[in-house]
């Protein structure tokens, strides 16, 4: 991790690094009770479980929504949450927690581990509320580590529809804080604007992939070339059947059951989308780059977009929690041409006052997740174990009494754990 933060305290209290422990703090929001309830975790960065969320993320606070109370747009009950858990946590850093030895052995201290957070994940509006960001999706300046803006004032020279390498707002990169508020978390030993990661599912798999998927869609059932049924009913239950044939050849879990106008927002004044979980939107991605292939002539750029976008999300789903500069040159190719391509469908269709490819602050963001500075896998802070977790604890708190629920979640959790750690690393807690 110190490759990333070369200058990072942990040095100085460890140099050998040996007992430095790397962790990762997450927040987000789940409806249950007719409340909403914030739920902070953290987790190991290091940790062998990470792909079971019940054994690799532990809840530190439970809040329902209804406590909140704000000064201003800040939420000073999360502040003052936060402020405690930053106060714990730095006091792991510094004291850490020492491993005794066996009794029959002396009992001394034979380590002392050291935690440190290096990171922050969740979706973009959980970590607007955390670090008090005014810089942020509704405002014109949209994104928390450079100055990129919708261009709502007229002036486009931080727009971010520039997304080549060369667009002034990258010259502001981690300059300044988004924040009038300095967020409790700001306080963490060795807290940097970096730290705080753009999620991938959110970003692509539930944003700007769903955009590009609806519009591909909507362009190609419009035209008889792929799908040739009389009728638009027809030619979408022509591509039901061969998309199910695809994921059942491959053997992906596909959950969505059928493509309908409805599935992909197809309305005359309206966007279209693909309106499916994260992972089918993976799968319809894949099928539809397979789908098009025999049509590449007649569909040049988005046979492009999906060819570039599936190649570079693949790499950061299957490559290590660091890239090497072989990986980064890769992705970031990869990167500016989907974005160069989605932008100039974006430019024609609203030449043609044409609803398609739409352009939201998400897409931003990808240029993030595709030109990163750091070496970090930034795949690694995609919230899908979290949001797994926080569904787990859904269900949980939606079965115990609302006076006394979010008492019992953890008494059921932190019973649970020994459980689930003998089942994942065969050892008793
Ligand atoms: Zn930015």
């Amino acid at each position: 991790m110190l490759r990333d933060f070369p200058g990072h305290p942990a040095r100085d209290h460890d140099p050998e690094l040996r007992s430095s422990i790397g962790c990762t703090l997450y927040g987000d929001e789940v409806d249950c009770h007719g409340d909403s309830w914030m739920f902070l975790l953290w987790s190991s960065d290091t940790s062998p479980v990470s792909t079971h969320s019940p054994s690799s993320r532990w809840p530190i606070c439970i809040l329902p929504a209804s406590k909140y109370a704000y000064a201003g747009d800040v939420n000073i009950t999360l502040q003052a949450v936060t402020q405690a858990i930053t106060a714990s946590f730095n006091r792991l850093s510094i004291d850490g927690i020492p491993v005794l030895d066996l009794p029959s052995l002396g009992g001394r201290v034979v380590a002392r581990l050291h935690f440190y957070c290096m990171g922050h994940r969740g979706d973009w509006k959980a970590l607007v509320t955390l670090f008090n960001m005014k810089r942020n999706y509704s405002a014109n300046q949209v994104c928390w580590l450079c100055h990129a803006d919708k261009g709502a004032d007229g002036d486009l020279s931080m727009c971010l529809t520039d997304v080549s390498h060369f667009a002034n707002w990258w010259g502001t990169l981690h300059q300044t804080m988004p924040w009038e508020t300095v967020p409790s978390y700001a306080g963490l030993i060795g807290f940097g604007i970096s730290q705080i990661v753009p999620d991938l599912l959110h970003v692509w798999n539930l944003g700007v992939s769903r955009d590009l998927l609806g519009s591909a869609l909507k362009l190609v059932l419009s035209e008889r070339h792929v799908f040739n049924g009389p009728t638009l009913p027809d030619r979408l239950k022509q591509a039901t059947e061969s998309l199910r044939r695809f994921a059942k050849q491959n053997r992906y879990p596909l959950r969505l059951r059928k493509l309908t106008r409805s599935k992909l927002c197809w309305k005359t004044r309206k966007y279209p989308m693909l309106s499916s979980s994260g992972y089918d939107a993976y799968v319809v991605g894949l099928w539809l780059e397979h789908e098009l292939s025999m049509h590449a002539a007649l569909y040049q750029e988005i046979c492009t977009m999906l060819w570039a976008s599936n190649k570079a999300i693949s790499l950061l789903y299957s490559a290590g929690r660091f890239l090497n500069q072989g990986e980064k040159d890769s992705l970031g190719a990869l990167g500016d041409l989907f974005l160069r391509v989605y932008l100039s469908m974006a430019a024609q269709a609203k030449q043609r006052h044409k609803l398609t490819f739409r352009v939201r602050p998400k897409l931003h963001m990808l240029c993030h997740i595709f030109r990163s500075p750091r070496m970090i896998n930034p795949s690694r802070y995609s919230t899908w174990m979290d949001e797994d977790f926080l569904k787990k604890c859904g269900k949980t708190l939606g079965l115990t009494d609302v006076r006394g629920s979010h008492h019992r979640l953890l008494e059921r959790w932190l019973m649970s754990i020994p459980h689930n750690l003998q089942k994942k690393l065969g050892c008793l807690a």
